[in-house]
């Protein structure tokens, strides 16, 4: 029997995707305790080799075959892809984690306050090609000053008008007395791969998408049983989105009482188990799912 060849997965070593990454990969039954200095790990568990890099040498590993698939946030790729048009890489696997948007924003007292009032000035950012892209479409003509970081600074030394970087709270860009004015585009991490990668490296990928999404699915989703009256178990339907068919098991002694099992693909919050007791639910038990095949 011929040895199965190692899957090789380029991860961030440290940063916004790192942790997510880990939770996500350690779920899935990997052990990766990267230390500082640890730029290769060997996992046993799928024969795969981690390669702890840069977010942006991930796209670049990935297509030019140093690293057969990647973890990145669409953000990430996305310039890659624009600057990078003879690429060869595709989006294999949304992996619901690391959200944020990129967005433009200028100072609370700009003259600035639409996309058309960008005409001329300047735009700092750490994604030129997305930005470019962006203002092509718009029509509008403005300079792009490429920062690498601390962009947020640049309205307020005068040299930028606006800037062009990412968003998750928007604490940061309040901070520093910037507002939103546009949304470029929304990202979360992604699973990248080669468009012509053997059916072997498919197949691999595809085992891990698999052992990846079963804890992605479970991570909102939550096993609930309780007790209610036969009569409002279609109630049931409006109250968790995502219940289609219950498990109704008869309780013993009680003629009008039954037990039910659902699984909700939706979040369970305080208001959701009031809205259960308001149509009579009772003994209502709200378990996590560690993984849901499907
Ligand atoms: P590196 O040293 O690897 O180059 P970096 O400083 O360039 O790291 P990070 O700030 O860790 O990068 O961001 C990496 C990615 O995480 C971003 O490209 C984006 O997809 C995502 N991200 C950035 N900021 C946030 C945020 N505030 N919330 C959630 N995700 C974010
Ligand atoms: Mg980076």
């Amino acid at each position: 029997m011929t040895e199965q060849k190692r899957l090789r997965v380029a991860l961030q070593k440290s940063g916004k995707l790192s942790e997510g990454s880990l939770d996500l990969l350690n779920k899935c039954s990997f052990k990766l305790r990267p230390a500082k200095n640890h730029y290769l790990i060997q996992s046993k568990e799928m024969n795969t080799d981690f390669l702890m890099i840069r977010d942006d040498d991930i796209p670049g590993f990935v297509d030019s075959n140093a690293s057969d698939i990647g973890i990145v946030g669409e953000n990430g790729y996305i310039e890659y892809i624009l600057e990078n048009p003879e690429h060869d890489l595709e989006i294999m696997a949304k992996l619901k984690f690391a959200a944020c948007r990129l967005s433009i924003a200028a100072a609370h007292d700009s003259e600035i306050k639409t996309v058309a009032d960008l005409a001329g000035k300047t735009i700092a950012t750490s994604y030129p090609e997305t930005l470019r892209d962006f203002l092509k479409k718009h029509q509008v003509k403005a300079r792009i000053l490429v920062m690498h970081g601390s962009v947020e600074l640049a309205p307020k030394i005068a040299i930028a008008d606006a800037i062009c970087d990412l968003v998750s709270t928007g604490t940061t860009l309040k901070e520093n007395g910037l507002v939103e004015l546009e949304v470029i585009l929304e990202s979360e991490a992604v699973l990248i791969g080669r468009r012509s990668a053997s059916n072997e490296i498919r197949q691999r990928t595809a085992e891990l998408i698999y052992r990846l999404q079963s804890v992605i699915d479970a991570k909102d989703s939550k096993y609930i049983m309780l007790h209610i009256d036969k009569d409002n178990v279609s109630k049931l339907k409006e109250i968790l989105p995502g219940c289609e068919s219950p498990t109704v098991l008869h309780l013993h002694g009680s003629d009008n009482k039954v037990a039910v099992h659902v699984v909700s693909k939706e979040g369970v919050f305080w208001d959701t188990i009031a809205k259960l007791r308001s149509i009579g639910a009772s003994s209502i038990l709200v378990l996590p799912i560690e993984k849901m095949m499907e």
